[in-house]
């Protein structure tokens, strides 16, 4: 899995943060979580094709994290007509496309797909097994996701197919998970020349929200945390009072979750690029493992 931060800003732009859009890519398939203002000129900056979009989460309705949309569906309806768009969201969001479709006229010739969100249910989306749940944002509607790769088969193991005699050009039907017969009639089953099946990696995505139990749940078992940190902890009764997280916060909810790594975006505007390090080391007072504060086209391979 693949995931290109789009923008790393929260509520507002500024100068080098975009607003909230993440690319998460895995092979032949791609869901954008997110799609803040501004999200399609951040893509055609990070070379990544709108003409793939096909899916897209919107995990609350404030603005900086879907006013991105109705450009994105605008331009997708001139670029590539005729191919669907899934929009997965809080259900007022359908009422919302709909609603400026109708206003304004401007019917996209593609159909806009809407899935509402219901939490603790996984589902599969393209090559990604989705499961949305509750977070705590001010009482506002809000959801985190967790999303997994399907698990890859195992390695190929060359040197027993040579003990056993495969010859070449039976190799390739064992690895897509054939039997295949020798030409002196034995049989060799996949199991005998590959590995245990390797995990997919999951990733789990909070959006916007106070520290919460249900985070740390589904990150648990995570390869990555995608945790907001919008304030230093030095502003942390200002993240009380709008439902956000600081940065050693963030790392509290790592650490509770023992996840391998933490990817902190979402920064309030106030903070300059220079003072992103400073969320790291926060957050790592919290949490022994690796911390990467996002910035916009950062590129992370999970
Ligand atoms: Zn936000
Ligand atoms: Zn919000």
């Amino acid at each position: 899995m693949r995931v290109r931060f789009l923008g790393t800003s929260s509520a507002v732009p500024t100068d080098s943060r975009g607003l909230p859009a993440i690319l998460v890519k895995t092979v032949g398939d791609s869901i954008l979580l997110d799609c803040g203002e501004g999200t399609q000129r951040q893509m055609i900056r990070a070379r990544e094709s709108l003409m793939k979009v096909d899916k897209v989460v919107v995990t609350h309705l404030h603005g900086d994290h879907f006013f991105g949309l109705m450009p994105m569906i605008q331009s997708l309806g001139i670029l590539r007509k005729g191919s669907d768009l899934m929009v997965i969201g809080p259900r007022a969001l359908m009422d919302i496309i709909r609603g400026i479709e109708e206003k304004t006229g401007s019917k996209p010739q593609f159909r806009v797909e809407f899935r509402e969100i219901e939490v603790y249910r996984s589902f599969r989306l393209g090559r990604f097994i989705l499961e949305f749940f509750p977070v705590d944002h001010a009482g506002f509607e809000t959801y985190g996701v967790k999303i997994r790769e399907p698990d890859r088969p195992g390695r190929f193991d060359p040197v027993r197919a040579d003990e056993l005699g495969i010859p070449p050009v039976l190799r390739g039907i064992l690895q897509r998970g054939f039997s295949v017969k020798l030409p002196d009639g034995r049989v060799v089953r996949p199991q005998d020349v590959m590995g245990p099946p390797r995990r997919g990696s999951i990733l789990v995505y909070s959006s916007d929200t106070r520290p919460t139990e249900s985070v740390i749940r589904a990150a648990r078992e995570a390869d990555v945390l995608i945790h907001e940190a919008t304030y230093l902890h030095e502003l942390r009764d200002r993240a009380v009072s709008t439902g956000h997280s600081t940065a050693f916060e963030a790392g509290q909810v790592a650490e509770a979750a023992g996840v391998r790594r933490l990817i902190l975006t979402h920064f309030s505007a106030r903070y300059r690029e220079e003072d992103l390090v400073k969320f790291e080391e926060e957050a790592s007072q919290a949490y022994g493992g690796e911390v990467i504060a996002a910035r916009d086209f950062l590129v992370v391979d999970i």
